[in-house]
């Protein structure tokens, strides 16, 4: 098809857009904006740092090179400044919804549409939308739903809206014993964190973490235990937590319920644009490359799969700056050969 003149123009074409703010299309804008390429970022939320800012922007992290302990919001930061520094043009709180390839005066280009109606032609994409949209797995209990906004929460957004209350965690996974750790000084002790098995899927030095703060009662540790019963009338108030071994049930009071099992997600409208999938949840591409099964379609971060991703920050902003520099190189028709960014 072609690109007709009439449609809602988002503004001029680019050479690159990238679909997501987060750490992989921050570092992609980076290495793109270097290379003196025009760069559009699109990114549904309404702000860039994906899920550093959207899923634990309070979590300490030490595993990302040059930041031996930050907290995500703050990594997420300095993400933003590097990756904006070239001025690319930043679309927020607007979701790719179609894809196409165009032609335009000869020139072969990729049609984004958002949510918003508006249209975006550009050279080259890279797509680094991490897992898509979001929606954390829930409890099995009737009538869930009605609890959010009432002491329900699926994240921990502000540590401090959670001071000096009795909170009770559900989960197994690093979210669940991260945020026992980091919430044990803010919230009433002890905290209790519930799992239905007695074995925890989270980081070794992070259960022994928890253990010891159980034996200074500074958290309670409740297991192989499940939620049964939520209790309030206008807000939680206690819930009830079942001893799966021996069926016992108790009554904990509690005014946050905060349950952390994880998010599903989907690739959403992207795993409809023709790209070869690795799954259900990402794209594939070849790891030397990062692009995708059609010409000058690119994908970073947690989206990219081969075999063997790791989905890691530091994989991230490595598969960007690949992903960068080979669709620059590709739309030039020159080999791909970064550049450092000193003289
Ligand atoms: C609780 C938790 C703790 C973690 N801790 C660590 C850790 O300690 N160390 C570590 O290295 N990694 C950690 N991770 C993993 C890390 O956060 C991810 O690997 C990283 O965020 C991936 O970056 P990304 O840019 O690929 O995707 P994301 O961070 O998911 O960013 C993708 C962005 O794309 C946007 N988007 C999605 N769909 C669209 C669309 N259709 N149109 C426009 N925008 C769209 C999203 O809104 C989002 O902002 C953790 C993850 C979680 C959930």
């Amino acid at each position: 098809m072609s690109a007709s003149e009439d449609e809602s123009d988002g503004g001029s074409t680019v050479d690159l857009t990238i679909l997501g703010g987060g750490p992989a299309g921050l570092a992609a804008a980076y290495y793109a904006g270097h290379r003196h390429a025009s760069v559009r970022i699109i990114e549904s939320l309404e702000d860039v740092g994906g899920q550093l800012i959207a899923l634990y922007p309070e979590k300490y992290m030490s595993d990302v090179a040059g930041f031996p302990n930050v907290l995500a919001n703050q990594l997420a930061a300095s993400l933003a400044e590097q990756g904006l520094q070239f001025r690319p043009e930043l679309r927020v709180a607007e979701e790719a919804v179609a894809m196409e390839l165009v032609e335009q005066d000869g020139e072969e280009l990729i049609r984004i549409v958002t949510n918003t109606g508006a249209v975006y032609l550009s050279r080259s994409l890279i797509v680094t939308t991490g897992h898509g949209a979001f929606a954390p797995r829930k409890l099995p209990l009737e009538g869930i739903d009605e609890w959010e906004g009432k002491g329900l929460l699926y994240a921990v957004r502000e540590k401090a809206e959670l001071a000096g209350k009795r909170c009770v965690i559900v989960g197994g996974g690093d979210s669940a014993l991260d945020w026992t750790l980091g919430l044990a000084t803010t919230t009433e002790p002890p905290i209790v964190l519930v799992h239905r098995r007695d074995r925890f899927r989270a980081l070794e030095s992070s259960v022994a973490a928890a253990r010891a703060l159980e034996q200074e009662g500074r958290a309670r540790i409740m297991t192989p235990c499940e939620v049964r019963e939520i209790h309030g009338s206008d807000r939680i108030e206690a819930v009830t937590i079942e001893n799966t071994a021996s069926g016992e049930r108790e009554r904990v009071p509690c005014d946050a319920l905060i349950t952390l099992l994880g998010f599903s997600s989907h690739l959403g409208a992207i795993g409809l644009w023709g790209l070869e999938r690795f799954g259900r949840r990402q794209l594939l591409v070849d790891p030397t490359t990062m692009r995708c099964s059609k010409p000058r379609i690119y994908a970073a971060g947690d989206v990219a799969g081969y075999q063997g991703k790791i989905t890691l920050i530091t994989i991230s902003l490595a598969e960007a700056a690949i992903a960068a520099n080979n669709a620059i190189a590709e739309i030039r028709h020159e080999k791909a050969q970064p550049e450092y960014s000193s003289e």
